[in-house]
C-alpha cells in the first residue's frame, strides 16, 4: 500500500516538474549551455586545486566536456578529492594507470578497475547526501552536467566543512538542469528502465525513504528530454506498467503467505493466537459471529484457510494432551495419597512393634534377673591368694581347688586331715583378676536394670581383699580389681543402651572406722561425721557424703586414689597396710527410659571389709584394740543380718552396726550379694582361715540352702551322719582305750571325714565343734 502511495506521489511530482519545465524551457535554453561551461570550469579548477597532478596528467583548467569526462573517468581524482574532504570515504582507491583514450573498449581489467573507483565514489557521495551521477555519464553520450553538479556540490560541502560544519549542510546549488540539455535518447524504453529499477529495488521495497527520491529521480530523468506532447502518453504508460507490476507483486505476496505454514517453528506462535481468535469467533453465539467467520474464511486465500485449520487441529491435540496429563497427575496424586496412607499404617505398626519390643526387653530384663535370683541372691566365692615370696615357710595348707570347692590340709591343734568347703565358686592361687571378675559381670547388668548389688571382700588382713577389689599397688590393665572392672562394665553397658535408656552414674566413697561413717571424697581433709538415713526417697543413704558424677573409668580411678589417701590406715604388727576400717565405694545409677519416660535406680556397694582376724591374734592394745573390737562387732552384725535373712526371720538386725545400716538396701530382698572370701595359704594363718571359712559357709546358707527343699533331702544325710557319729564314738572309745594304754594325750587325735557334697559338709561342720566361731 505504501508502495502504491509512493508511485502516486511520484507521478504527481513528475507531472508537476514537467509542467514547470515546459514553461521555463525556452527562456533559459541558450544561457544554460554557457552556465554549464562556467560551472564545469569551476569544478575543474577546484579539483586541480584540491588534487593537483594525478598519474602524470593534469586536469585542464577549462576543460571541454569531453576532457572533463576523460579526466575523471578513472575515478582516481574523484576518490582522491573525496578522501581529502572526508578521509577513508573510499578506503581502497585503484591507482593502476588508466588511460581510457588509449585503451580500446572491452579492456576488461582496466574498465573494471575504473568502474570500481567511480562506483565507490558514487556510493560514498550518495551516503553524504550529495547529488550523484550515473557511471555512464563519464562515457561519451552521458550527462556531464550531472558530474559537474556533483563536484560543485562536493565543493560546497567542503567549504561548509571548512567553515566548521555549522548547522546542517544543504546543497544550495542549482537544481538538476533536467531541462537544460536536450540529448538524443539512448534507445532504452522508458517503461523497461523503470521496471528494471523496480526489480532492483524490490528487496528494499519496504524502505520508502530510499524508494521515493530514487523513483522521483528516475521519472524526472525519463521525462527530461521528452517533448511536451509525449509526456502524457509516457506517464500513462508508466502508470499502467506500475499498476501491472503491483498487481503481480500482490499476487506473489499472497502466495508467499500461503506457503508460510510450512515454516511452523517461526510462525506457529504468532499464528496460533490468530487461530485462537478465529476459533473464538466461530464459537461465539448468534449468526453475526458465524457470518463474520464465514465471510472471513471466504475471503481468506485457500492455503491460509488450510493453515488455520491445521493450527486449529494442533491446538485441539494440545488440549487433548493437556487433559491426559491432568488425568495422569490425578492418578499420581491418588497413588501418592495411597502411599502416604500405607506408610502411615506402617509407622503405626512399627510403633506398636517398638512398644512390643520394649515390653519384650523389659520382660527379658526381668527374666535375666530371675535367672540371677535362681543362682542365689547371695553368692559366696572363695579365693586363695598365692604364697607370697618370703612369707611362706614352705607349709601350704591348700590341698585342692576344684571349680566350686576347695580342700585344705589341717594339722596341729586343728587336727590332721583334709577339709573340703563348697562355695558358689572357688578360685585357686593362679586365678587371674579377669577370671575372678567374670562371674561378677552379670550383677553389673542387674545394677543397670535397677537392682541393688553388694560386693564384699571378706578375710583376714593380708589375705588379698584389697588385691581383689582394687588390685596390687602397681596397677596394670591385667591386675585391675573388681571395682574398676565393675565400673568399666557399667559404662560400657550404659553406652550400649544409650539409645533406649539415658544413664547417669555417680559415686560416693566412705569408710566405717570405729563405728563412724567418714567421707573419703573430701578434698579439704575435713573429717565430719556422716549420718545414715535409710529408706531415703532417692536411694542415697548418706546424703551428706560427696556424690561425684563419673563418666569414665579414669574419673573413677582419680576418685579412688583420693579415697585411698583419705582412708584411715592403722598400723598393726601383722600388716603395715592393714586396714582397720571398712571401705565402701558406692555407685549410684539412675536411668531414664527414653521411650516410656520411666526412671530406674540401682546402686552397687563395693566393700573392702576390715580384717576379720580375731582380737587375740594381734598384739593390739589401747586404740588398736578398740579398733579391733569395733571391727569384730560390725562383722558379727553382718553375720547376724545374713543369718537372719537366711532363716527368713521377720526381724533382720540391720541397726546393730553402721556397716549393716549402710548396706541395708543391698542386703536381702531383691538385692544381690556377692562375697569374696579370702584365705591365705600359709600354715600360720590356718586358724583364721578356718574361722573365715566358717563365716563363709554361714553366709552361703542364706540362699544356697534353699532351706525348705534341702530339709527334705537332708533326711538320708542325717541318717548317714548319725551312723558316722556312732562309728566315731566307737572309734574314739577304742582310741581312748588305746591311748590310755599307750599314754598319748587325747587332743592330738585327728579325725578324717570322707568327702561329701556341700550340704553334707555343712551338716558335717555343724557337728565339728572343735572350731570356735568368731561371731
Ligand atoms: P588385704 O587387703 O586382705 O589385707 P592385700 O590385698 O593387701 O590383703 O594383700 C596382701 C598382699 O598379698 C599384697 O602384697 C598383695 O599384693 C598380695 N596379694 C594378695 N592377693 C594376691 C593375688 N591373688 N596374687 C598375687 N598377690 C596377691
Ligand atoms: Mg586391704
Amino acid at each position: 500500500m505504501q508502495m502504491e502511495f509512493n508511485v502516486a506521489s511520484l507521478v504527481e511530482d513528475v507531472l508537476q516538474q514537467q509542467g514547470k519545465r515546459l514553461s521555463d524551457a525556452d527562456n533559459f535554453a541558450s544561457r544554460r549551455a554557457q552556465e554549464a561551461s562556467l560551472k564545469r570550469y569551476e569544478a575543474a579548477g577546484w579539483l586541480r586545486k584540491m588534487v593537483g597532478v594525478v598519474l602524470g596528467k593534469d586536469l585542464p583548467a577549462e576543460p571541454s566536456e569531453e576532457d572533463f569526462r576523460i579526466g575523471l573517468r578513472s575515478g582516481i581524482i574523484l576518490c582522491t578529492v573525496l578522501n581529502k574532504i572526508q578521509p577513508a570515504s573510499v578506503p581502497k582507491v585503484v591507482e593502476a594507470p588508466v588511460d581510457s583514450v588509449m585503451i580500446p573498449d572491452g579492456a576488461a581489467p582496466t574498465a573494471f578497475q575504473y568502474f570500481e573507483n567511480v562506483r565507490n565514489f558514487l556510493v560514498a557521495i550518495q551516503e553524504m547526501g550529495i547529488p550523484t551521477f550515473e557511471v555512464s555519464d563519464l562515457e561519451q553520450g552521458g550527462k556531464s552536467f550531472r558530474i559537474v553538479n556533483c563536484i560543485v556540490a562536493l565543493k560546497s560541502y567542503h567549504e561548509w566543512k571548512q567553515c566548521g560544519s555549522n548547522g546542517v549542510w544543504k546543497f544550495s546549488g542549482n537544481a538538476w538542469p533536467c531541462n537544460s540539455v536536450s540529448k538524443p535518447h539512448q534507445g532504452r524504453r522508458n517503461s523497461d528502465m523503470f521496471l528494471s529499477f523496480l526489480s532492483r529495488n524490490s528487496s528494499s521495497a519496504g524502505n520508502n525513504d530510499n524508494v521515493s527520491p530514487s523513483l522521483q529521480k528516475l521519472v524526472c530523468e525519463l521525462l527530461s528530454d521528452k517533448s511536451a506532447e509525449k509526456i502524457p502518453i509516457i506517464v500513462e504508460s508508466i502508470i499502467s506498467r506500475v499498476k501491472e507490476e503491483f498487481e503481480r507483486r500482490l499476487e506473489r505476496q499472497t502466495k508467499m503467505i500461503g506457503a508460510a505454514p510450512h515454516d511452523e517453528s517461526d510462525s506457529t506462535s504468532c499464528m496460533s493466537s490468530e487461530i485462537e481468535a478465529a476459533s473464538n469467533i466461530r464459537k461465539t453465539d448468534g449468526g453475526a459471529g458465524k457470518d463474520f467467520c464465514n465471510a472471513a474464511s471466504g475471503n481468506l486465500p485457500f492455503k491460509q484457510q488450510d493453515f488455520i485449520d491445521l493450527q486449529h487441529r494442533t491446538v485441539e491435540e494440545l488440549r487433548k494432551i493437556l487433559n491426559s496429563t491432568k488425568q495422569g497427575m490425578n492418578v499420581l496424586q491418588l497413588k501418592y495419597q495411597e502411599d502416604v496412607d500405607s506408610l502411615g499404617e506402617q509407622v503405626v505398626r512399627l510403633a506398636s512393634l517398638a512398644s512390643g519390643y520394649q515390653k519384650v526387653l523389659e520382660e527379658n530384663r526381668k527374666l535375666y534377673n530371675q535367672v540371677q535370683d535362681l543362682k542365689g541372691n547371695i553368692r559366696v566365692y572363695c579365693r586363695v591368694r598365692p604364697s607370697l615370696p618370703g612369707q611362706s615357710n614352705g607349709l601350704n595348707i591348700l590341698d585342692e581347688v576344684v571349680d566350686n570347692s576347695l580342700t585344705i590340709q589341717t594339722s596341729g591343734k586343728h587336727g590332721k586331715g583334709k577339709k573340703t568347703f563348697s562355695f558358689s565358686k572357688a578360685f585357686g592361687p593362679n586365678s587371674t583378676q579377669e577370671e575372678v571378675f567374670a562371674d561378677t559381670q552379670p550383677l553389673i547388668r542387674s545394677v543397670l536394670d535397677g537392682y541393688n548389688v553388694c560386693i564384699f571382700a571378706y578375710g583376714q588382713t593380708g589375705s588379698g581383699k584389697t588385691y581383689t577389689m582394687t588390685g596390687p599397688k602397681e596397677l596394670t590393665k591385667e591386675s585391675l580389681g573388681v571395682n574398676y572392672r565393675a565400673l568399666s562394665d557399667l559404662f560400657e553397658i550404659s553406652e550400649e543402651r544409650k539409645d533406649t535408656i539415658a544413664y547417669s552414674i555417680s559415686v560416693q566413697m566412705m569408710e566405717i572406722y570405729n563405728e563412724q561413717v567418714r567421707d573419703l571424697l573430701v578434698t579439704d581433709g575435713g573429717n565430719k561425721r556422716l549420718e545414715i538415713r535409710n529408706n531415703s526417697s532417692n536411694g542415697i543413704n548418706v546424703p551428706n557424703a560427696n556424690l561425684v558424677n563419673v563418666a569414665s573409668t579414669s574419673d573413677v580411678i582419680d576418685l579412688m586414689n583420693l579415697g585411698h589417701k583419705n582412708r584411715a590406715v592403722g598400723s598393726t604388727s601383722m600388716n603395715d597396710r592393714s586396714s582397720r576400717s571398712h571401705s565402701c565405694l558406692t555407685v549410684h545409677v539412675q536411668g531414664k527410659d527414653l521411650t516410656s519416660g520411666t526412671t530406674l535406680r540401682g546402686c552397687m556397694h563395693l566393700v573392702d571389709l576390715a580384717g576379720s582376724e580375731r582380737c587375740d591374734k594381734t598384739d593390739a592394745v589401747g586404740d588398736r584394740l578398740k579398733e579391733a573390737q569395733h571391727i569384730n562387732r560390725s562383722l558379727s552384725a553382718l553375720g547376724d543380718v545374713i543369718a537372719a535373712l537366711a532363716q527368713k526371720n521377720g526381724h533382720v538386725p540391720y541397726r546393730n552396726s553402721k556397716l549393716t545400716q549402710l548396706l541395708q538396701d543391698s542386703l536381702g530382698g531383691q538385692a544381690k550379694t556377692l562375697m569374696f572370701v579370702h584365705i591365705s595359704p600359709e600354715y600360720e594363718a590356718l586358724g583364721e582361715t578356718l574361722s573365715t571359712l566358717k563365716f563363709a559357709e554361714r553366709v552361703s546358707t542364706v540362699e544356697l540352702g534353699a532351706a525348705k527343699s534341702n530339709k527334705d533331702t537332708s533326711a538320708p544325710d542325717v541318717k548317714e551322719l548319725k551312723e558316722q557319729i556312732a562309728t566315731l564314738r566307737a572309734a574314739l572309745a577304742r582310741k581312748e582305750g588305746a591311748a590310755v594304754y599307750m599314754g598319748i594325750p587325747t587332743s592330738s587325735v585327728s579325725v578324717s571325714f570322707p568327702s561329701h557334697s556341700y550340704k553334707t559338709e555343712v551338716t558335717k561342720h555343724q557337728f565339728y565343734t572343735n572350731f570356735v566361731l568368731f561371731f
